[in-house]
């Protein structure tokens, strides 16, 4: 990247940087049950609700519960579970069809990231009802109170029940964009383990690498507040003593709370603290070929991770050596490299491959731009890339490599 690309991004990401201070961040509120959902709705004295979820979600049945509690209360119950995996702006468009039809004053986000996200846009798109998806792209364009969002994770991965972020799909472009704005924080998150008991084993592993991944990403960064090193290396130490167990696992409870708990953390972490390419990177792969986003962020990572060479030596040494994958008397150099070794080793263990599949050699030139377009000069990562530098990552996740190694 040239020097005058790079003094700009990093003048515009010191920027936000100073202004973490002064600019509204907040938390849910949490509950710790599912249960305590009607009492919320009551609270807010919420006459009709909308549930977004999807097919997969309610199959299982993991809805029927809440379902006729919400009916046995005399609270009028709309459903839309139409949501599938990379969320697109007719997705929205039907919610909030379906929302105002029914006159909700509220909605419960009852799923992973992509039921989260959708509900977030969907209410951005109430209080919002002149401005389109597209216009709300990138940061602070909504800039009004939502009605009220319930987010019920049931995965412990995208963190979306805490975070100011919905990721959207053009559904023309296939591009893939995360609107941020401090309005989309939810206003509670169920965090209940019980919900994601029947996660199936590789969305488990997948949703778990893209918890690590944020909280990598957050941490390596420039924008670390003193809140959001502790929530990331929280989340790490969890994850690392927690995901393969998740794994083998799926009903162990403590496993699963403690996912969910980091999942959160590291949630926190990077709302404040931003990702970095690995996410940008994901986001390119999962709008143009609807690779599932914690696959793509898990065999991204360590990639990205080595490009960024001695630049994260210190910090994600101190991760390895926090979470006991370095010893304390490593170098911080032979710690960085062993905590890529382990994310390296997982996803063998989780029989994830090391490309994707779905690229062509063809595609890398629009893939790079909008990754580029996305991480410059907002994510304050280590080391800035261009397009150019990006497009080689890409190449080393074509299959072809693999089939050479
Ligand atoms: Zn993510």
């Amino acid at each position: 990247m040239n020097i005058f690309k790079k003094i700009y991004c990093r003048i515009f990401q010191t920027i936000f940087r100073v202004a973490i201070p002064f600019l509204p961040y907040r938390e849910p509120q949490i509950l710790e049950n599912t249960n305590d959902v009607i009492k919320t709705l009551k609270k807010n004295n919420i006459k009709s609700v909308l549930l977004v979820t999807d097919k997969s979600i309610r199959n299982l049945g993991l809805t029927h519960e809440l379902e006729n509690s919400i009916q046995n209360n005399e609270i009028h119950l709309v459903i839309y579970d139409d949501v599938l995996p990379n969320p697109t702006i007719k997705m929205v468009e039907k919610g909030l069809e379906i929302y105002n039809k029914n006159d909700c004053d509220g909605i419960i986000a009852f799923g992973g990231g992509s039921v989260m996200d959708c509900a977030k846009v969907v209410l951005a798109r109430k209080v919002k009802p002149n401005k389109s998806v597209k216009k709300m792209k990138g940061l602070l364009k909504i800039r009004k109170k939502l009605p009220p969002l319930l987010a019920v994770p049931t995965t412990a991965g995208t963190g979306s029940e805490t975070t100011l972020a919905a990721v959207i799909t053009d559904d023309e472009t296939h591009f893939k964009y995360p609107i941020n704005d401090f309005s989309l924080i939810p206003h509670y998150a169920v965090l209940d383990y019980k919900n994601t008991l029947d996660l199936p084993k590789n969305i488990t592993a997948s949703t778990g690498m893209d918890a690590l991944t944020h909280a990598i990403e957050a941490y390596i960064g420039r924008s670390t507040t003193k809140k959001t090193r502790k929530m990331a290396e929280e989340a790490v130490k969890i994850i690392v003593n927690n995901i393969k167990i998740v794994y083998d696992e799926p009903h162990n409870k403590d496993a699963r709370e403690n996912m969910l708990k980091a999942s959160y953390y590291a949630g926190v972490a990077f709302t404040i603290s931003y990702v970095g390419y690995v996410h940008a990177i994901a986001h390119s792969l999962g709008g143009q070929y609807g690779v599932p986003h914690g696959l793509a962020n898990a065999i991204v990572l360590p990639l990205v991770l080595k490009v960024y060479g001695k630049t994260i030596y210190k910090k994600l040494g101190k991760l390895a050596k926090i979470s006991h994958i370095a010893s304390e008397n490593d170098s911080d150099e032979i710690a960085c490299k062993n905590f890529i070794d382990y994310i390296i080793e997982l996803n063998k263990y989780f029989n994830f491959p090391n490309y994707i599949d779905e690229i062509k050699e063809e595609d890398i030139d629009l893939l790079a731009s909008k990754a580029e377009r996305e991480a410059n000069p907002l994510y304050p990562v280590p080391k800035l890339m261009n397009k150019k530098q990006l497009e080689k990552i890409y190449f080393m996740l074509l299959k072809k490599n693999e089939e050479e190694a």
